[in-house]
């Protein structure tokens, strides 16, 4: 069944970001033009660089629209005609997001968007629907989207990822929020950029230089937001589809360590996972659509205090029911 989308697309407009600084989604807020929309965190920059103290943000990831058809259907090539069931999801996780109190700081979603790959049947319809749903993101609260491999193809093109970037927004960027320098990656540029080796070096040298300013320390912590896991469980497991093969995380992993990076979220495995290498915290979250395992449908809620950063993953009823717990809340009060 073909997917009808409720309101126009979202404005293609290009991003402005030449390579220092990223733009963001945030929605329009009057209830008659409730499109998504990119602003640039330029404009919150400088009020953003500074520790004003505890906060958190909402983490998701793999609303994959179309995934759970074409799983059911064991075709997950070119299978994927129908999402109703995500665009519940996706419907109940804005939903409970929207209704949190206080307000999160931000609202991440660590790839596959959808997914039908680049050039393949219902992208279009899958895109539309998505948008439509993200759309209702409440305006005050900035949403910030990551490219999977899903929304890029296992090996990206300059087209696909031209095209990524017009419908989503840049396919890694930085941002600060209050005093926190957040890294949003491409990975599939370290999973396999032999179609598109020159994006990938560009990532690669400014990677480097946006971890210098982490390195001297001038942020209060620094994460990274990425599709493809380091690794699952243990930087030394073996490599398999879900995770990044064992040179390229290591080199990554010794990087961001070296920086100060201490946390990083992704998505991919469709099931909760995580391990720590030397001060990294690798996050796995399982997704918001398909599950693959035994998880629910969920999001994570990550605190961040001046010392540490704490997280927990909600299943949508969960959160959308009873929200947060106080003992996540309590850390908020923390100085
Ligand atoms: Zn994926």
């Amino acid at each position: 069944m073909k997917q009808v989308s409720m309101l126009p697309a979202a404005s293609l407009e290009r991003p402005t970001w030449q390579g220092t600084e990223g733009s963001f989604w945030s929605t329009a807020s009057k209830e008659s033009s409730r499109q998504p929309h990119k602003c640039t965190w330029k404009q919150i920059l400088p009020r953003e660089r500074e520790w004003k103290g505890p906060f958190y943000f909402i983490q998701g990831a793999d609303p994959q629209f179309g995934l759970m058809k074409a799983w059911s259907t064991g075709n997950c090539d070119s299978g994927g005609d129908e999402w109703g069931q995500e665009i519940r999801l996706t419907e109940q996780a804005v939903q409970a997001v929207n209704k949190l109190k206080p307000r999160p700081r931000f609202f991440v979603l660590c790839g596959d968007l959808i997914h039908a790959m680049p050039g393949t049947p219902w992208r279009k319809e899958q895109t539309a629907d998505l948008q439509r749903v993200l759309a209702r993101v409440d305006s005050d609260i900035p949403l910030v989207l990551v490219s999977g491999n899903h929304d890029l193809g296992n090996a990206p093109t300059p087209e696909t990822v031209a095209e990524f970037q017009q419908t989503w927004g840049d396919d890694y960027f930085s941002f600060w929020v209050g005093g926190v320098l957040c890294l949003v990656l491409n990975s599939q540029f370290w999973y396999d950029a032999s179609r598109c080796p020159a994006l990938k070096q560009a990532q690669d040298q400014w990677l480097d230089q946006q971890l210098s300013i982490a390195g001297q320390r001038e942020c209060q912590h620094a994460i990274v937001f990425q599709h493809i896991p380091l690794f699952l469980q243990n930087i030394d497991e073996d490599d398999d589809y879900f995770n990044l093969t064992k040179s390229v995380r290591r080199e990554v992993a010794d990087k961001l360590v070296r920086a100060g990076v201490t946390a990083v979220f992704s998505g991919h495995y469709h099931r909760n996972a995580g391990g720590t290498y030397q001060n990294l915290d690798m996050v796995v979250s399982s997704a918001i659509g398909c599950q693959l395992g035994q998880d629910t449908h969920g999001l994570r809620v990550v605190v961040v205090t001046a010392e540490k950063i704490v997280h927990r993953y909600y299943s949508l009823d969960e959160l959308s029911e009873k929200g947060i717990e106080d003992d996540l809340m309590g850390l908020m009060k923390e100085k």
